[in-house]
């Protein structure tokens, strides 16, 4: 971009799914040279979060917020993401629009059987080569391998590079938009907490969020059902009960159902220890229709058959699910069928742990929301905004966290080019 004395200056830290929004909205808004915009990211690629998400399809957004209406979606957030700034970025560029926005980029979507929408590529790659060239094509300058590391007692900013050398750049406006502390090889590593601690800013503690969570389980159960998906059931932690499936893993459980629940159960593990969640093997069916099929089948019981057997051509029952019932008895199986159907309508698994940060799908905590205004400006440090993950909100999967990231990242964008004009008035 032909650049003069005139040309503002937009530095976008983190090159993530909010940070690229970030730099396109500027670049997309302002007029030719009227603004540099120069993303910075410490890894030697670009969005590689967003590519590892793509392994699961890219999930974007979700159906339920595609009407007029976005108080369902909405609801998906946590108390400070539902309201607020959160919401409001949301709003402005609801489902619908981020939808439009891949479209647009080449990148036609579908909606899945429960309502996520993907795009029809079932991957991140080519919507993202598509996204870097148009920011090519909007002047936007991408440097790799640059480490911000926080700014100069003077106010620039301070760069490391890969070489070990340090570099420092000043800009009218900045956004920062770092991620994260989960999975940190892929980049967001949370080492912009002390900086931005230094200068006074609130930072709620960065949490495990869509996280597995431990369990104790005996050596036949890993042995055996490690790795084996649980399906069609229902979970109950506390007084939320939903339908969905889940893994049995090596260290205890993880999935979209786990996840769903995953905030209030972190909660109850950090104040308690543990945290109680039940299994319903059969949703379907009341309990009095179960002990009615397992009484029928207990008639029809060839001598010598297994429970597991008769378990299974009685209620369906998969031989994790079986595995499940099994382990919470403390492999003493009730002996009548109102005992198996009260333990299979609610398998109790007990939670002691949370699994490590650096597996999270994402993080709770970040910069607290009353540090930046409307336009996602740090109040305490003017000029800085702040965008994505890294922001104190949080949202179960099923396209929450990509709408939030790229909504704040726009609005970010927005008020950073809103700032620049201002100054330059
Ligand atoms: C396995 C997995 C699957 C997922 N699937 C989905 C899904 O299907 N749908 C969904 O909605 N969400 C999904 N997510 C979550 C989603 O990817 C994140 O919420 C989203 O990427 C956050 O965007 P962000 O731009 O805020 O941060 P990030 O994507 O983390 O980007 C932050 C960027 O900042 C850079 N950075 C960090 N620190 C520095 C520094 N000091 N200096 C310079 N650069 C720095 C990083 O290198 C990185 O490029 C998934 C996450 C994982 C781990």
């Amino acid at each position: 971009m032909a650049s003069n004395s005139t040309t503002r200056s937009v530095v976008v830290i983190g090159g993530g799914p909010a940070g690229l929004m970030a730099a396109e909205t500027v670049a997309g808004a302002a007029a030719p040279g009227e603004v540099e915009v120069v993303v910075h990211d410490r890894m030697p690629s670009p969005a590689r979060k967003f590519l590892i998400a793509g392994r699961g399809g890219l999930n974007l957004t979700h159906s339920e917020g595609l009407g007029d209406d976005l108080g369902a979606f909405l609801s998906r957030y946590d108390a400070s993401g539902a309201s607020g700034s959160i919401a409001a970025a949301v709003r402005a560029f609801p489902p619908a629009a981020l939808v439009a926005w891949a479209q647009r980029l080449g990148q036609d979507v579908f909606t899945g059987s429960s309502g996520r929408i993907f795009p029809k590529a079932m991957k991140a790659s080519p919507l993202l080569r598509a996204w870097l060239r148009r920011l090519d094509g909007q002047g936007v300058r991408l440097v790799a391998r640059h480490r911000w590391l926080g700014w100069t007692d003077d106010g620039a900013l301070l760069f490391r590079t890969d070489a070990g050398d340090e570099e420092t750049v000043r800009a009218d406006a900045t956004v920062l938009a770092l991620g994260g502390a989960s999975w940190p090889r892929l980049g967001s590593d949370a080492a912009w907490v002390a900086p931005l601690a230094q200068r006074g800013i609130a930072i709620a503690p960065l949490v495990p969020s869509n996280a597995g969570f431990d369990v104790a389980w005996s050596q036949v159960m890993r042995e055996r059902f490690a790795g084996q998906p649980v399906k069609g059931v229902a979970l109950t932690h506390g007084n939320r009960r939903l339908r969905g499936e889940f893994m049995v893993t090596q260290h205890g459980v993880e999935g979209g159902a786990i996840y769903a629940l995953s905030a209030a159960m972190r909660e109850a593990i950090a104040t308690t220890g543990k945290a109680r969640l039940y299994i319903d093997l059969k949703p379907d069916w009341t309990e009095r229709v179960l002990v009615a099929r397992l009484a029928e089948r207990a008639m029809q019981q060839r001598p010598g058959e297994s429970l597991t057997n008769a378990l299974r051509k009685a209620a369906g029952l998969s031989p994790v699910a079986i595995g499940l019932m099994r382990e919470a008895a403390g492999n003493v199986m009730p002996a009548t069928p109102d005992g198996l159907a009260r333990l299979a309508k609610g398998v109790l698994i007990r939670l002691v742990g949370v699994r490590p940060i650096d597996r999270a799908i994402s993080t709770a905590g970040g910069v607290k929301l009353e540090e930046v205004d409307d336009t996602f400006m740090l109040r305490r440090l003017p000029g800085v905004f702040v965008a994505g993950e890294m922001l104190d909100w949080e949202a179960p999967t099923g396209g929450y966290l990509l709408q939030a990231s790229f909504a704040t990242g726009r609005a970010a964008g927005l008020g950073a080019l809103a700032w620049v004009r201002r100054a330059a008035a």
